[in-house]
């Protein structure tokens, strides 16, 4: 994720948020739906026109206090803390049928909060969140330890019967980025439920109102009050208090990587555990062997795909030097082709940027890059003069330390750069404080093999991208965070594991 401060969150600090009116939305705490105490609010906007959509509840600090208590008495003594495994399988399922019976609300929303495609949204955000929760439900009664033969020397002749078991961390507070709403919502909540644990949720300012609607369906499939909390807010105010809240023993975080920093910064006082998935600039190496035909079209959607609002977005794009010119001017071609408009209109392939704020840094890394020497062969420049919209841009003539190469824009640009040996293409992919992800286009399974394995990144792909499914972990090296989501491994994020030995 990127890393600039919006104007909204600014105003936040500086000014009291709005007063709340009769249709403010109110937040979710203790399976109650109510106002911020401090009865403040604020406005959502639709990224297509930069007209606020709804008014949502400012939840502050004394918000914050009441859900994680909500969530503490419901992770102790409540219902929840007497469900088997398999009962909390059979709600996750629930969820899961809930709102995939609700498919089509849910991508619209999506597509009016965040800007992106409905089309994409009924076809990837909204199924990947269904099989999330279906995925996670089933490991609910698959969470065991295991037995251990010990041998204690200073014990001679005594027997015991060791053992693990898997408890859960507790109490979570999970902070959500803008760009998939409602995906980052499930793959917060699906593990953190299927392992026991209970969830103070704060979704994005900018993009609050799935995680809201996804709250009723909570109640819906008959979570018990206080499993799961949400909490609309700012960052500096809502999300502060909850990563530094004392009452929680677990922070997990998807956003930038400044911000991922702070949220260490302040678990760090009572040392609660913590998850991160950061930010990225990833780098797509196309080889000499690669099929062109399938490699140009991958390389143009890697970057692209949710209007390059993807913290795993393929934006350095590296091709051998016999094919530069083509594979570039197809992802060029590629980018001037890319419908670009209104996410509800059934044409659109790229909707707006998510905010006023992503729109003026996107540009402003773009005059960057021109500044400094780097030349767009498609787009370069906003679209239209309404809403938030910048055309696909394709930049040539990079050098790596331009900010367009080294920086996540987290916007539709990508960087092309030729290289010509394969081992300096690699050190050149890995120089970079990300981690993420990673491509590499070949038809050498050798060299795929090897060059998958030299990427120091958490995903990579080959002869594809942007492939996600719920079992396959997803996570960063280096800043790209701590711990993979998804996946087995995302139980180990909200469990802990008890050693257990008797002496026979
Ligand atoms: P962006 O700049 O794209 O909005 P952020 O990393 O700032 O990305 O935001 C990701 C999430 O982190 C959002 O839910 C946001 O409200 C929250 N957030 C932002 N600042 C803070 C902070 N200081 N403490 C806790 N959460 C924060």
């Amino acid at each position: 994720m990127k890393t600039a401060k919006s104007p909204a969150k600014s105003a936040a600090k500086s000014k009291p948020a709005a007063k709340a009116s009769a249709k403010t939305r109110p937040m979710l705490i203790n399976g109650k739906w109510v106002q911020a105490l401090g009865g403040g609010s604020f406005p959502t906007f639709n990224p297509a026109t930069g007209l606020p959509i709804a008014n949502v509840a400012a939840g502050e600090k004394a918000d914050v206090d009441l859900a994680v208590a909500a969530a503490r008495a419901a992770f102790e003594t409540g219902p929840w803390s007497r469900l088997t495994a398999s009962e909390r399988g059979r709600l996750l399922l629930r969820l899961a049928d809930l709102l995939e019976k609700n498919l089509e609300e849910f991508a619209t929303l999506e597509s009016l909060d965040n800007g992106k495609p409905l089309g994409v949204a009924r076809v990837a955000d909204v199924p990947l969140a269904i099989d999330l929760f279906r995925y996670m439900a089933g490991w609910a009664t698959k969470i065991h330890g295991r037995t251990f033969p010990i041998s204690v020397p200073y014990a001679p002749g005594a027997r015991f019967h060791a053992f693990t078991q898997r408890e859960p961390v507790g109490v979570v507070g999970q902070i959500i980025p803008w760009n998939f709403p409602l995906l980052m919502a499930a793959w917060k909540l699906g593990p953190a439920l299927a392992t026991g644990c209970t969830v103070v949720l704060k979704p994005a300012e900018q993009t609050p109102l799935s995680a809201l609607r996804l709250g009723e369906l909570i109640q819906e499939a008959g979570f018990p009050d206080g499993v799961v909390n949400i909490v609309t807010g700012y960052g500096e105010t809502a999300g502060a208090a909850l990563a530094g809240h004392p009452g929680i023993d677990k922070v997990a975080f998807t956003g930038s990587t400044e911000v991922g920093k702070i949220i260490v910064r302040a678990a760090a006082n009572d040392l609660k555990k913590v998850s991160l998935e950061l930010g990225g600039k990833s780098p797509n190496i196309i080889l000499d062997d690669a099929d062109l035909a399938t490699a140009i079209p991958g390389a143009a959607s890697a970057i692209f795909f949710n209007h390059g609002q993807c913290c795993c977005a393929g934006s350095r794009l590296y091709v051998h030097k016999k094919h530069f010119d083509k594979v570039v001017e197809g992802v060029a071609a590629a980018a001037k082709k890319i419908k670009v408009g209104p996410g509800h209109l059934p044409d659109t392939e790229m909707g707006p940027l998510v905010s006023e704020e992503q729109l003026a840094r996107v540009l402003g890394f773009l005059e960057s890059g021109k500044a400094q020497g780097a030349k767009p062969l498609a787009g370069g420049t906003r679209a239209g003069d309404k809403g938030y919209f910048v055309q696909p841009t394709v930049l040539v003539n990079t050098k790596p330390g331009m900010k367009v190469v080294e920086e996540e824009i987290f916007g539709p640009v990508v960087c092309a750069i030729p290289f010509t040996d394969v081992d300096e293409v690699v050190a050149a992919a890995n120089n970079n404080i990300y981690g993420l992800a990673a491509a590499v286009w070949t038809t050498n399974v050798s060299r795929a093999h090897t060059i998958a394995s030299a990427l120091r990144a958490g995903t990579v792909w080959v002869n594809c991208y942007n492939i996600f499914d719920a079992a396959l972990p997803f996570g960063g090296y280096k800043q790209s965070g701590w711990g993979r989501e998804m996946g087995e491994e995302a139980l180990s994020l909200y469990t802990e594991t008890k050693a257990v030995c008797i002496r026979l």
